[in-house]
């Protein structure tokens, strides 16, 4: 963290200071064995701060039976915890919410603050943790560092926000590349220096990242980040973002899925709205919340299927990629790269014992003729056609490549010798068989000369050995005439 700046924040003299009542309400606050009386005596002092306390228990927030009429009365029925956090947060925010006229939008301020608040408490409540006041105050005072920032440095910070706009998330990155520090690290520096309690500080503090918060305090400090996020889908201009960090985080932190996030956001503007009275903060008009969880939530369903769009382009591109990484671009068969692949792959396995592996090598007859007879055109086409009869045939049992110009290879694992080179007689037959058209309207017989070799798993030592003896067997073929099937045939290694 950049340290100067710290410094030139905390002893900035506009810094806004701590009026005295919230002073010793601090200070109550951090002894152990205050009792309610002096509590009590210590508010009555403000009657600012014990009215707006009062109207605070008594609104439909608390949802008491009975109105309460004094601050010991209110001690006794919402405890001391709730009345001590209370008078802390009315104090602070009374005397921060002051400013104005300089440039810093307090009113977004306020605003985002309030629905923070708010969204931490009913976060708190919902999952049932003991620190709902806290959670509250955590959630109004969660930015504390910018109102620091503004005041210490002014314009070049109102320029930073003037560009991020209504964006939180970016506001930290924003700052950090700015100056070196950000506003949950100097807000959480203010209130070490004012003597909160530790609770307020780290929710002051970590709010944006709760992850490095001290355990003992994450659950607390969960409800004021995940605060923070709610504020954001009633202010973000990017409300279906904003909605589904809100509803990823809930589901990280707190396990928390969607149909259990959706009615306690509809709660988290009511009650904001609600608090926006008692604490007499200048937020401007909060607007409808069924109309702008409605527009959140098209917003997010638009952006989820602009995402499963994306997604289908990505895998389709994939897919064609893969598929030009590794077919023949004219028939379709497997090309010489994952031939190569194939083979070695398959080599490995038939050596370790996954059964004989075979190969049939062909090669077209006269291949040449067709091209200087009829053209290149009816040579593509004879060996498009020679593909598709190979595939048709060997389908899933095994690999149709083409090898090269006008040579084939289909790989069949787990095929002996014997079915091999009869696989070999069926597959020259088709071919022979099926007669391909010239451009002219000619049909064209077309015939190949196969090689057959097989590896029993022992016999060959590399792929490219087992290859060749294939090879051997084309080339056999042909000099016996071609349009035939010629077999590899070991020979028995000699016995020393
Ligand atoms: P053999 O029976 O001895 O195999 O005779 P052949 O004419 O088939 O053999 P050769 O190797 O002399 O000729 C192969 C020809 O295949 C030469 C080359 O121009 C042609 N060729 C290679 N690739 C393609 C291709 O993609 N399309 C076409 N139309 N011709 C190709
Ligand atoms: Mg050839
Ligand atoms: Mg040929």
């Amino acid at each position: 963290m950049n340290q100067e700046l710290l410094d030139k924040v905390l002893k900035s003299p506009r810094l806004p200071s701590l009026p005295t009542i919230a002073l010793e309400v601090i200070d109550l606050v951090q002894q152990r064995d205050v009792n309610i009386k002096q509590i009590a005596n210590t508010i009555q002092h403000d009657p600012a701060l014990t009215s707006k306390i009062l109207r605070t228990v008594n609104s439909s927030f608390y949802g008491q039976a009975h109105s309460v009429g004094t601050i010991s009365h209110a001690l006794v029925v919402l405890g001391l915890n709730s009345v001590k956090t209370l008078a802390l947060g009315f104090s602070l925010v009374g005397n921060l919410s002051n400013a104005g006229g300089d440039g810093f939008d307090h009113m977004a301020f306020w605003k985002r603050s309030l629905y923070s608040a708010a969204a931490a408490r009913a976060l708190a409540k919902q999952v049932g943790i003991v620190q709902q006041e806290e959670s509250f105050l955590g959630g109004l005072l969660q930015d504390l560092g910018m109102l620091a920032l503004n005041q210490a440095l002014g314009e070049p910070y109102q320029n930073v926000l003037a560009q991020v706009g209504v964006e939180h998330r970016q506001l930290i990155l924003m700052e950090q590349d700015q100056f070196g520090a950000d506003h949950a690290e100097i807000g959480g520096a203010l209130a070490e220096q004012w003597h909160l309690p530790p609770m307020l500080t780290h929710s002051i503090r970590y709010h944006e990242d709760p992850i490095e918060a001290p355990e003992d305090m994450l659950a607390m400090i969960y409800c004021v980040a995940l605060g923070g996020r709610a504020a954001d889908v009633f202010i973000s201009e990017s409300p279906g973002e904003a909605l589904d960090n809100y509803y990823r985080l809930a589901e990280t932190w707190f396990h928390m899925p969607q149909e259990q996030s959706q009615p306690l956001l509809t709660a988290i503007h009511k009650n904001t709205v609600e608090m926006k009275h008692l604490f007499d903060l200048p937020t401007g008009d909060l607007g409808n919340a069924d109309g702008i969880l409605a527009r959140a939530n098209d917003a997010l369903l638009n952006l989820s299927m602009q995402q499963q769009q994306q997604t289908a382009e990505l895998q389709a591109q994939n897919q064609v990629l893969v598929e030009q990484a590794t077919k023949d671009p004219l028939t379709g068969a497997a090309n010489r790269r994952r031939f190569n692949d194939f083979i070695a792959e398959q080599f490995r396995a038939a050596t370790d014992g996954a059964g004989p592996l075979s190969i049939l090598f062909m090669d077209v007859d006269h291949f040449k003729k067709f091209n200087d007879t009829y053209g290149h055109q009816t040579g593509d086409r004879v060996l498009v056609e020679v593909a598709g009869v190979l595939t048709d045939k060997v389908g899933d049992t095994g690999l149709v490549a083409r090898y090269g110009g006008e040579e084939f290879a289909v790989i069949l694992p787990r095929m002996d010798r014997v079915s091999a080179a009869r696989k070999a007689e069926e597959l020259r037959g088709a071919i022979e068989r099926n007669a391909v058209t010239s451009d002219e309207g000619k049909a064209l017989t077309v015939t190949v000369s196969i090689g057959v070799a097989t590896h029993d798993g022992t016999f060959f030592t590399s792929a490219e050995q087992f290859i060749r003896a294939a090879d051997q067997g084309v080339y056999a073929a042909k000099g016996a005439g071609r349009n035939c099937v010629r077999v590899f045939a070991p020979r028995p290694k000699k016995v020393a």
